[in-house]
C-alpha cells in the first residue's frame, strides 16, 4: 500500500468498470443525498442479515454526473445505517403531550386502519379537512394525484419556501425556467454570469459544466453577497446587498438599452417587444391590442390567442403580428414615433410594448442602483458592455439548419455565447418574481433564449406562457368521495381562475391562489400550520406531512410554530386534531406527531423521475430515472408511495380501484407501469409498449422496470439536432412535442417581454373589469406589484422593519456537505461540519465589538439567538450568514445529548417570522412574494452584539431534550459493523 501510495498509478480510478469480488456485488441507482438526482453504483456486501452497503461511487454511465460524485453521495451508507433510522410506525401515547416523543409502537395494519377510517369519514364529509403537504420529495405526481382524488385542494410540495419565484418567474416570462427545466449552456459560452446561488442545485452537473468551461477559457462571474461555493471559483466575485438583484438587472437593462446593445431581429420574431399596448384608459388599458379576427394567426388556446397588432415601419402600417409582422420585409416597430404612440383604426392609443420597457429602464441608472446593491455605478456600466459584447460581437452560427414556426427556414442557428444560472438568492424574497422577470428580460433582450452559448430549455420544457395548466379552483366542487376536477396546483392566468371562495376569501388552508398571492404555483406550505391553527380560512382535521421538517429548520418562526403545533382549543383538542409525519428519520417534527410512518431511504425503495414531475432531462433531449432498491428495508420502513397505493386503493379513489371496487395496482411498482393519464402515457417514457420497443409513448410494458435496472436506471432519448436550440418557436420540435403529450398545443411560445397576464390582474385591482375583483384591502397591494414589466422594489418586510435600528441583512445556505436537515445525522459528514457560525465581514464585527470566534446575539424584531462568530472577508459588509439547518434540536436526529449541533450549532430560522403586520382579519399576510407566495426568507433584517462573558457558552434557544422514541435505530451499530466486518477478515484491497 505504501508503494502505491507513492507510486504515480491512481489509488482509484473512478472511471474503471467496478469489479465485484467474491463478497461484493454492484448494483446501480439513483442517489438521494440531495436533490441533483446522479447516478451512482452501490456496492454491496453479504451479511447474515442481507447485503449490506460497502460504499457508493459515482456511475460513469450515467448521462447526469457522468461517475462524478460529491461528499454527500459517498457519504450515503452512514445514512443508510444512521442510529436515527425509524423502524416502525408509532402511535402517541394516550395522555402524552405532543412534542414529548412519548410513542408506542404499533403494526402496519393498525396504522392503515386508523388512517383509513379517519381519512374516509374525512372525505365523506369535507374532504378539504385534509391536508397533504410534503417537504423535498420527488414524487409529486403521485402525492398530487392522491390528493386531487381525495378531492381536497390543500396539497403542496415545498416550492412555495423554495424557489417557486425561479420557477414561475421564469415561466411567465420565456416558458422555462433554471435547473430541471432548463439551464447555461457552458459548452458554448463565453461569459457566464451567476447570481445568487448556492451549491445545492443541479450540484455535480453544474461543477462538472464549470470545470470544463473554465479550462476552455471562460469567464465566469459570480454575484453574490457570500464567496463560497461557486463564487470562491468565480474569476470576478460581484458582492451585492441581498434583495436588490433587480435593481441591478434593471440598471444593466437601462445601459443595454440606452446604448443599443440588443437583439433587434430576434426581439421583433420571437417576442412581444413589438406588440402593441393599448394607452387609452379602460377594459383594455395595458392590454395588448388585437385583431378579433382569429384567423390572423395560429390559434392559440384561449388563454393565448396570437392575434395580436404590430406596427410595420416599412410599409408604415399596422399590421397583425402574425402572420403578416414575420413576413419578409417587415419591420415591426420597438418604439413609439415621435408623438408617443400609434393609433389604430378605431382610434384607439397604441405603443410597442417595448416601448414601454424603454421608458421604465430609462429611470433606472447605474448610480440608482449603485446606491441599493453597493456595486459602483461604473462596474454595472461595464459589466452591461461586457454582456452586450459577449452576446452580440462574439456572436457566431451554427452550421444546425431550423424551421420556425411560420415556415421559415434559417440556414443556421444563432448562437449567443452568454450564459446566466440563478437560484434561491434571488428567487427567496418577496421581491424575487419581478427580480426573476428582470433577469429573463435581460436575457431575452440579448437573444439568449435556447440559442446555443446561452440558455436552454429541456424537455418537457418550454411550457406556453402561460403553461396551460389550471390549478383546482372551484369550491362547488369540493364534494364529498368525489376526485377534484383539476390538479390542486397550476398556473393561473387570470383572476377567474383564483382559488377563492365566492366572498373573495381563500380556499386552500395555505392561502395559495387567493387575491394574497395569486400566482403561488407551487402552493405556500410555510403558512399551513400557522392559518390551520388560526382556522383561517376554516379549520382542518388531518395535517399529513412528508419530508417535512415543520417542527425546525423547514419553517419560518421554529418556535412559534412547535407552539402551534401543540396549542388546543376551549374544548381541550388541539388546534390541528390529528398529524401525521412520515419521515425515515426521527427529526424534530417526528416528536409532535400522533401517528408516524416509517419511510424506507433511497436505498431501500423504487423512485421515478419522470416527465410527469420532474425529470432530469438534458439540453438534447428528454431524460427520466428510476431508483431500484438495492438493500431490504430496514425493520418494518415501508416507502411512503407504497402508503399511498395502499391507502388509496383502502379508500376506493376512482383512479385506484375498479367500478366493483377492486384494487387496480398491486402496489407501487405496479403503479408506475400501468397507470396512465393519457393513452400511451406513464410515469416512465422508457421501453412502453408491449414489448418494449416504444419510447416516449406506448402501451404498459409490464418489464419496463426491468428494462431501467439493465440500462443505469436512466432513459435517455436524443432529439435530432435541428430540435435542439430554438424550441420557442422551433415547429418541428412543437410538433413532436405535441405529438409526444408533452404540450397540449403546438403554436410557438412568444417570450413575455411584456406581460399582459400580470396586467389583468391589475386592471381587476384598479376596477377596470368587469369580472373578479379583489377585497378592497388588497386592491393596492395587487395594483402595486402586478406591474406588467419587472421592476425593483424593496423586500416587504424592509417596510416593517426599523432598518436604523436593524441595519444588517441576515441570510442563510446550505452547505455543500449537507443538503437541508438530512446530514447532521451523518457520521462522515458530521465531521465536516458539526456545528455552524455566523460570519460577519470583520469590518462590521470589529465595529460590534465581537471577537473571530467570540459568541454574540443576532437580533431581529422577532427574535434572537445566540451563536459564534467567524470573522470572513467573504462577505459584504451589510449581510450577515450561515450554514442552514446545521443547528439541531438537542437529542433529535439521534444525536447524543449535548451534541455539539445542539449546543453549538443554531438556526437563524428564530430570528425570522412567517408573517408581517397587513390590514387583514388577523392583522398579519404571510411573509411571501406578493404575487407568487415564494417564502421571504433572506428579507430578515439583525443587529448583533456580543454575549456578555459571563454568559453560558451555548446556543440560544435551547430545547428540551427529545427523547429516543421506540424502535429508533440508536447506537451506531452498523458502522461499528461495517468496521467490524473489515477487521473480520473481508477482502478489502
Ligand atoms: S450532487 Fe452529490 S448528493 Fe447530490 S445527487 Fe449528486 S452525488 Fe448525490
Amino acid at each position: 500500500m505504501v508503494f502505491k501510495l507513492l507510486s504515480s498509478e491512481p489509488l482509484h480510478d473512478p472511471l474503471a468498470a467496478p469489479a465485484p469480488t467474491q463478497d461484493t456485488t454492484v448494483k446501480c441507482t439513483t442517489c438521494y443525498m440531495c436533490a441533483c438526482r446522479c447516478g451512482i453504483r452501490v456496492h454491496l456486501a453479504d451479511s447474515p442479515d442481507g447485503p449490506q452497503v460497502r460504499y457508493i461511487d459515482g456511475n460513469p454511465e450515467h448521462p447526469l454526473n457522468q461517475g462524478v460524485i460529491c461528499a454527500k453521495g459517498s457519504s450515503g451508507i452512514m445514512k443508510q445505517y444512521s442510529p436515527a433510522r425509524l423502524t416502525q410506525p408509532l402511535l402517541r401515547k394516550p395522555g402524552a403531550e405532543r412534542g414529548a416523543a412519548q410513542f408506542e409502537p404499533i403494526s402496519w395494519e393498525r396504522a392503515y386502519d386508523i388512517l383509513t377510517e379517519r381519512l374516509g369519514k374525512i372525505r365523506a364529509t369535507d374532504p378539504k379537512k385534509f391536508a397533504l403537504f410534503t417537504g423535498r420529495d420527488q414524487m409529486q405526481a403521485l402525492t398530487g394525484l392522491f390528493a386531487r382524488q381525495f378531492g381536497t385542494p390543500n396539497y403542496a410540495a415545498h416550492g412555495g419556501f423554495c424557489s417557486v419565484n425561479m420557477a414561475a418567474g421564469m415561466i411567465y416570462t420565456v416558458g422555462g425556467s433554471f435547473w430541471e427545466f432548463g439551464g447555461p449552456d457552458l459548452d458554448r459560452s463565453k461569459l457566464f454570469v451567476m447570481l445568487g446561488t448556492a451549491e445545492d442545485h443541479h450540484s455535480n452537473p453544474m461543477k462538472i459544466a464549470i470545470s470544463k468551461f473554465k479550462r476552455s477559457g471562460g469567464r465566469f462571474i459570480s454575484i453574490n453577497p457570500v464567496r463560497t461555493g461557486y463564487s470562491a471559483i468565480a474569476d470576478e466575485w460581484i458582492p451585492i446587498k441581498p434583495g436588490t438583484d433587480g435593481a441591478l438587472l434593471m440598471a444593466l437593462l437601462h445601459v443595454l438599452l440606452r446604448d443599443d446593445l440588443i437583439d433587434h431581429a430576434f426581439l421583433k420574431r420571437f417576442t412581444n417587444a413589438p406588440q402593441l399596448v393599448v394607452l387609452d384608459e379602460g377594459l383594455r388599458e395595458g392590454l395588448f391590442a388585437f385583431d378579433p379576427d382569429p384567423a390572423k394567426g395560429p390559434p392559440g388556446d384561449g388563454r393565448n390567442p396570437h392575434n395580436k397588432l404590430v406596427f410595420d415601419k416599412a410599409s408604415g402600417r399596422i399590421l397583425n403580428a402574425y402572420p403578416e409582422g414575420i413576413a419578409d420585409g417587415c419591420d415591426p416597430a420597438l418604439e413609439a414615433p415621435a408623438e408617443g404612440y400609434y393609433t389604430l383604426a378605431d382610434g384607439t392609443r397604441v405603443t410597442p410594448a417595448f416601448q414601454l420597457l424603454r421608458d421604465r429602464a430609462a429611470t433606472c441608472s447605474p448610480q440608482w442602483a449603485s446606491d441599493l446593491t453597493g456595486i459602483p455605478a461604473a462596474r454595472i456600466e461595464q459589466l452591461a458592455h461586457e454582456m452586450g459584447h459577449v452576446a452580440l460581437q462574439q456572436a457566431f452560427e451554427l452550421p444546425i439548419p431550423w424551421t420556425d414556426a411560420w415556415g421559415k427556414e434559417h440556414p443556421s442557428t444563432q448562437a449567443r455565447p452568454l450564459a446566466f444560472h440563478a437560484m434561491r438568492g434571488l428567487a427567496a424574497h418577496s421581491n424575487g418574481f419581478q427580480t426573476v422577470r428582470a433577469l429573463a428580460v435581460l436575457m431575452s433582450v440579448l437573444g439568449t433564449i435556447d440559442a446555443p452559448g446561452g440558455f436552454r430549455h429541456k424537455a418537457p420544457y418550454p411550457r406556453h406562457i402561460v403553461p396551460n395548466y389550471r390549478a383546482f379552483n372551484d369550491p362547488e366542487m369540493v364534494k364529498p368521495n368525489t376526485p377534484l376536477n383539476a390538479a390542486p396546483l397550476g398556473f393561473p392566468a387570470h383572476p377567474d381562475e383564483l382559488a377563492i371562495l365566492p366572498d373573495g376569501q381563500p380556499l386552500r388552508i395555505d392561502h395559495a391562489y387567493s387575491w394574497e398571492h395569486p400566482l403561488s404555483a407551487h402552493g405556500m406550505m410555510h403558512n399551513v400550520i400557522t392559518n390551520a391553527v388560526r382556522g383561517d380560512p376554516y379549520r382542518i382535521d388531518t395535517l399529513m406531512m412528508f419530508m417535512a421538517n415543520m417542527a425546525w429548520n423547514s419553517t419560518m418562526n421554529t418556535q412559534g410554530v412547535r407552539e402551534m403545533l401543540n396549542r388546543k382549543d376551549a374544548a381541550g383538542e388541539y388546534m390541528i386534531p390529528f398529524l401525521v409525519v412520515c419521515d425515515a428519520f426521527q427529526s424534530e417534527t417526528v416528536a409532535f406527531a400522533d401517528l408516524v410512518l416509517p419511510d424506507t431511504t433511497y436505498l431501500e425503495r423504487h423512485d421515478v423521475m419522470g416527465m410527469l414531475d420532474r425529470p432530469i432531462s438534458e439540453f438534447d433531449g428528454p431524460v427520466d430515472s428510476v431508483r431500484i432498491p438495492v438493500v431490504e428495508p430496514m425493520g418494518e420502513c415501508r416507502p411512503f408511495q407504497e402508503v399511498l397505493i395502499e391507502l388509496a386503493s383502502r379508500l376506493k379513489f376512482p383512479a385506484f380501484t375498479t367500478p366493483e371496487g377492486e384494487r387496480k395496482f398491486k402496489g407501487y411498482t405496479d403503479f408506475v407501469v400501468n397507470f396512465q393519464p393519457q393513452p400511451g402515457i406513464g410515469f416512465l417514457m422508457g421501453w412502453r409498449g408491449k414489448n418494449g420497443d416504444e419510447h416516449l409513448r406506448g402501451e404498459p410494458n409490464p418489464n419496463q422496470w426491468e428494462a431501467y435496472e439493465k440500462n443505469n436506471c436512466v432513459f435517455h432519448y436524443t432529439l435530432p439536432e435541428n430540435m435542439h436550440f430554438m424550441r420557442n418557436w422551433n415547429q418541428p420540435y412543437l410538433d413532436f412535442a405535441k405529438e409526444k403529450g408533452w404540450r397540449q398545443k403546438n403554436d410557438p411560445v412568444q417570450l413575455a417581454i411584456y406581460s399582459d397576464t400580470l396586467q389583468a390582474f391589475r386592471l381587476a385591482a384598479r376596477g377596470q373589469t368587469t369580472g373578479r375583483q379583489p377585497p378592497d384591502h388588497l386592491r393596492a397591494r395587487i395594483d402595486t406589484y402586478f406591474d406588467p414589466l419587472p421592476f425593483w422594489y424593496p423586500p416587504l418586510e424592509e417596510a416593517a422593519t426599523d432598518l436604523t435600528t436593524y441595519p444588517l441583512n441576515a441570510i442563510t445556505q446550505r452547505p455543500m456537505a449537507m443538503y437541508h436537515s438530512w446530514d447532521s445525522q451523518n457520521a462522515w459528514l458530521r465531521q465536516i461540519h458539526s456545528h455552524n457560525y455566523l460570519h460577519v465581514n470583520p469590518q462590521t464585527a470589529r465595529a460590534a465589538g465581537i471577537e473571530d470566534g467570540g459568541w454574540a446575539w443576532v437580533e431581529s424584531q422577532w427574535g434572537q439567538v445566540r451563536c459564534m462568530v467567524r470573522h470572513s472577508e467573504a462577505v459584504e459588509p451589510g449581510t450577515v450568514w450561515t450554514w442552514n439547518a446545521i443547528g439541531k434540536a438537542d437529542g433529535a436526529w439521534q444525536l447524543a445529548p449535548g451534541a455539539d449541533e445542539a449546543r453549538k450549532g443554531f438556526l437563524l430560522n428564530h430570528l425570522i417570522s412567517e408573517e408581517l403586520p397587513f390590514n387583514t382579519a388577523s392583522g398579519t399576510i404571510s411573509n411571501s412574494d406578493p404575487i407568487t407566495g415564494q417564502a421571504g426568507w433572506y428579507d430578515v433584517r439583525v443587529r448583533i452584539r456580543p454575549a456578555d462573558p459571563d454568559e453560558a457558552q451555548e446556543t440560544f434557544p435551547q430545547m428540551a431534550t427529545m427523547p429516543a422514541v421506540p424502535g429508533v435505530l440508536g447506537k451506531a451499530v452498523q458502522v461499528l459493523t461495517y468496521f467490524a466486518g473489515r477487521n473480520a477478515g473481508r477482502k478489502t484491497s
